[in-house]
């Protein structure tokens, strides 16, 4: 197909009729909000991580669920969170909501996911949690960031916003032995409810303080107030809580994207393989693989234009722009940013392996509905923009 032709999206979606009927049936049975498919979807999202040890806490987006597992292990003023400069604005900006502060580090140049000694560097005596990303849906050094952090008594929560499915040394992401664990269903992630996300965590006070809290801060949610034996109209308030429930027309969406979490994971990572054999003799820094045997989500493919490339990032996005092919990037270090830069009165030399990596990265489309001619399509822009 000519590149004039079509324009090849950065990202898209893929939703089935299975998916729509649900919907439809979510619709006709006149329950809309939250209801028994967004129950099941819980259900059916513990079963898919395996262990039933776990809580599975349905939330309209991943924000929402890192703002109440931060809120439910009291994160509060005069605290602080360590998290990576080289994440989206969400994984940040819930601490300040809770009026805590936010210390920003560097990640490990090779995985782009926080570098362990750069969080050991930064705690002080008001360190009360960190947040690992699993960037692009690789886990991070997980094993490194409990050794630091349990000892010490801080909070591990992970934003596994890119990461379903994603295994650590052989275990999947949301089963590991940390506090909480939040995924987004937003529609460019690996799976879609349009906005949502789950909150995942084994502790039970935890669990408790979120589903108050993810609805007005009501003593039960609307599920058991209207099924339960109580009386339906009797309810209390216990705190002033948020309104971060997911809709059952976003759960029954929900349910059939599960269902095709790791067909779509297998598709991406073919993609993945794709690429990385097609650009082996380019000068790019091709993603990190997982380590031997685990799963790599493949939420994102980044590609970094090595220091020989004469070509700058910007002019490499644009060519391929101009060849029909959508790219993105992942992401504007927060650092960057006028308020996180002005907050914390942040400079770039402080995190160079994140502005170097910024300077040079751009994302490629990596979704399940790209056919082999879509990526091939992807393969040849991206060898022609490096001269071959
Ligand atoms: C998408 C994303 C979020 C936020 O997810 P929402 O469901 O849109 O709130 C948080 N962290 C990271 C790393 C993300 O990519």
């Amino acid at each position: 197909m000519s590149t004039r032709d079509s324009f090849l999206p950065f990202a898209l979606p893929e939703i089935g009729e299975e998916e729509i009927a649900e919907v439809v049936d979510a619709l006709r049975s006149g329950w809309v909000t939250t209801g028994p498919k967004v129950r099941k979807f819980e259900e059916a999202f513990t079963a898919f991580l395996g262990d039933s040890s776990l809580q599975s806490i349905a939330i309209n987006s991943a924000t929402a669920g890192l703002h109440l597992a931060l809120e439910a292990l009291g994160i509060g003023p005069g605290d602080e969170v360590i998290t990576t400069t080289h994440t989206f604005t969400a994984t940040a900006e819930v601490v300040r909501y809770l009026g805590a502060d936010v210390r920003l580090v560097d990640v490990d140049p090779a995985t782009m996911c926080i570098c362990p000694r750069a969080f050991e560097a930064a705690i002080t005596p008001n360190t009360r949690c960190v947040i690992p990303v699993h960037y692009a849906g690789r886990a991070a050094d997980m094993d490194e960031i409990l050794a630091i952090a349990k000892p010490r008594g801080i909070k591990v929560v992970e934003d596994a916003a890119h990461a379903l499915p994603t295994t650590y040394k052989g275990k999947t992401i949301g089963t590991l032995d940390t506090d909480a664990t939040v995924f987004s269903f937003y529609a460019n992630k690996t799976i879609t409810t349009g906005e949502g996300g789950m909150l995942v965590t084994r502790d039970p006070a935890l669990a408790n303080r979120a589903r108050v809290m993810r609805l007005h801060g009501i003593s039960r949610d609307a599920f058991d107030r209207f099924t339960a034996k109580t009386p339906s109209w009797y309810y209390e308030i216990v705190a002033p809580g948020f309104k971060y429930n997911l809709t059952d027309i976003a759960g029954a969406l929900g349910l059939h994207q599960l269902k095709r979490a790791k067909p779509f994971q297998e598709r991406r990572a073919e993609i993945a393989a794709a690429y990385d054999a097609a650009f082996a003799d380019l000068p790019v820094i091709r993603p990190p693989a997982p380590l031997a045997g685990d799963v790599h989500a493949w939420h994102l493919y980044v590609l970094r234009l090595d220091d020989k490339t004469e070509i700058t990032r910007d002019a490499m996005i644009e060519l391929l722009f101009a060849e029909g092919i959508g790219c993105s990037v992942h992401y504007i270090p927060l650092h960057l940013h006028p308020y996180w830069q002005e907050r914390y009165q942040l400079r770039a030399e402080d995190f160079p392996h994140s502005q170097k990596a910024y300077e040079r990265m751009f994302s490629l489309p990596i979704y399940t509905r790209m056919t082999d001619a879509d990526v091939q399509r992807v393969v040849t822009a991206v060898r022609r923009a490096l001269g071959d």
